[in-house]
């Protein structure tokens, strides 16, 4: 049986999107800046694109809607935008925490060479970043607050509203990189007091290289890629069209059916979660309430994640180990360790991550196989071999 489980890496692109991409590749192929009818008509159909983000992040406006070539690219316009309004009222402080993506950590990496102080809230046991750390953090010079909407490890889910209103309340801009959470959970950028959001295309069954970045419209971005005047000058290069528009109706698909699919996603989330928590020395990362309805993410002591994974693999099942830009580095992933687990248990970790196109019976398979493989793989460790001898403490 073949069971794909790793869609927090990425998704299968959807029919629907396919339809409306195929014939945008082929035959709808002009420079939407170009003044002639094809290219007039392809404009139409970029700016309908736009429309259906702004209708489904319930936007006041479409042009608050800029698209940019993925989630890393949106997360980093945020940030660096916030950044030079923050410095220009000497507002050099930047909240943010442990367990966000890459795309954020390494963007504030390199802010704070430019001069910026930059404050991670550390990761609760539960995953769950409290609005109290938010209130404790924030400071006079605060001029970002950015927390991620779900973790794309461990797939928790961030009291976003709450902390969007403290940030109002406080008069500091608040950024969310919601690229998880797209077409899983119902977001609304008014109602949450979001005023920059981050979406990437291909975690909701659209295409690789597109994604949204949301930002209110009194806020002036700062352009990270320079040419030109695309997107009312907010990024520079010739739109991907058919990205764009598979794109868009990939979201309005995944918002449409966002709670029937959650339906499923959930039962076979908790089937899984139920059948792992069985084996002994395994625990949950994260809390079992607070997270996405497709996400499963374990620790197995006496276990590596990579042999783990590439046993999987042998048996049809494509998982993760965490996040796909940590797999190929031999550190533990930075959210585990940011959760308080230590270096050997967060070594060996496994992350199943759903769809809607995910079946019950391929959940009764992975119950089958996961244990079956960890089993062998710590009757073959001597790891695991001093832990049942009493020689090394279990640690979970
Ligand atoms: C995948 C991901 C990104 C990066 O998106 P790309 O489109 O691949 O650049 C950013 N943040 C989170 C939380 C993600 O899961």
């Amino acid at each position: 049986m073949n069971v794909y489980a790793d869609n927090a890496a990425t998704t299968a692109v959807s029919e629907t999107a396919l339809e409306v991409m195929l014939p945008m590749l082929r035959d709808l192929y002009a420079n939407p800046s170009s003044l002639h009818s094809p290219g007039q008509r392809v404009k139409e159909e970029l700016e309908a694109a736009r429309h259906t983000f702004a209708k489904y992040l319930n936007a006041a406006e479409d042009r608050e809607i800029v698209f940019t070539s993925g989630g890393s690219e949106a997360d980093t316009q945020a940030l660096r935008s916030a950044a030079v309004l923050g410095a220009r009222k000497g507002k050099r402080h930047i909240v943010s925490t442990a367990f966000e993506h890459h795309a954020i950590l390494h963007t504030l990496e390199a802010l704070k060479k430019e001069g910026f102080e930059v404050t991670l809230l550390e990761i609760p046991p539960d995953g769950v970043i409290t609005v109290d750390q938010v209130r404790d953090a924030i400071r006079e010079n605060t001029c970002l607050v950015s927390v991620m909407f779900a973790n794309n490890e461990i797939g928790t889910i961030q009291p976003i509203p709450e902390i969007g209103a403290l940030c109002h309340e406080k008069g500091v801009l608040f950024h969310t990189d919601a690229v998880q959470a797209a077409g899983r959970l119902p977001i609304d950028v008014q109602a949450m007091h979001i005023d920059m959001l981050s979406l990437s295309a291909h975690k909701f069954h659209g295409p690789k290289g597109v994604g949204v970045l949301y930002a209110r419209r009194n806020i002036p971005l700062t352009n990270v890629i320079y040419g030109g005047a695309q997107e009312r000058g907010r990024r520079a290069g010739t739109e991907n069209t058919p990205g764009i528009c598979g794109a868009a109706a990939a979201f309005q698909e995944s918002c449409e059916t966002m709670e029937e699919t959650n339906v499923h996603l959930t039962a076979m989330r908790d089937k899984l979660i139920a059948g792992l928590s069985q084996m002994p020395h395994a625990v949950l990362n994260g809390s079992a309430e607070k997270r996405l309805p497709g996400n499963v993410h374990f620790c197995f002591e006496g276990v590596e994640g990579e042999s783990l994974l590439l046993w999987l693999d042998s048996k049809g099942i494509s998982a993760s180990s965490g996040s796909a830009c940590t797999s190929g580095d031999l550190d533990p992933s930075h959210v585990l360790l940011a959760l308080g687990r230590p270096h050997e248990v967060a070594h060996g970790s496994l992350r199943l991550t759903l769809s809607g196109d995910n079946t019950m019976e391929q959940m009764d398979y992975i119950l089958e196989q996961v244990p079956a493989v960890v089993n062998y793989l710590r009757n073959i460790s001597p790891v695991w071999d001093e832990l049942e001898k009493g020689q090394r403490p279990h640690l979970i």
